[in-house]
């Protein structure tokens, strides 16, 4: 009996070791991020989103800025057909496909 268990200890440790080591050293690629940058989409996991191959930290401005257009109060900008405006009126009215008031 005993030796049995000895050698599923000495099996199992090395195991370990390996699948911890694995995971450390390597710098941290994320798949969706990835995704995201060919397709200018949003990482939920990094809470990042790229467009053009920049990254955009605000997710409300990138759906804007990816999107028709919007606004983003957070940041006190908005979007029209991909450019930035700071009238909200002409983002609100990229999204909803309005014009704008003023
Ligand atoms: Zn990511
Ligand atoms: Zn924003
Ligand atoms: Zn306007």
């Amino acid at each position: 009996m005993r030796t049995v268990m000895a050698i599923v200890l000495a099996a199992a440790v090395p195991l370990a070791f390996a699948a911890c080591k694995s995971g450390g050293d390597q710098p941290k690629k994320c798949e969706s991020c990835e995704k995201a940058k060919s397709a200018n989409g949003w990482c939920a996991d990094c809470k990042v989103g790229f467009r053009d191959g920049e990254k955009m930290k605000c997710p409300s401005c990138h759906a804007a800025a990816t999107g028709k257009g919007g606004w983003c109060d957070g940041c006190g900008k908005g979007y029209k057909g991909g450019k930035e405006t700071k009238c909200k009126g002409c983002a609100e009215a990229a999204a909803t496909g309005g014009t704008c008031p003023t």
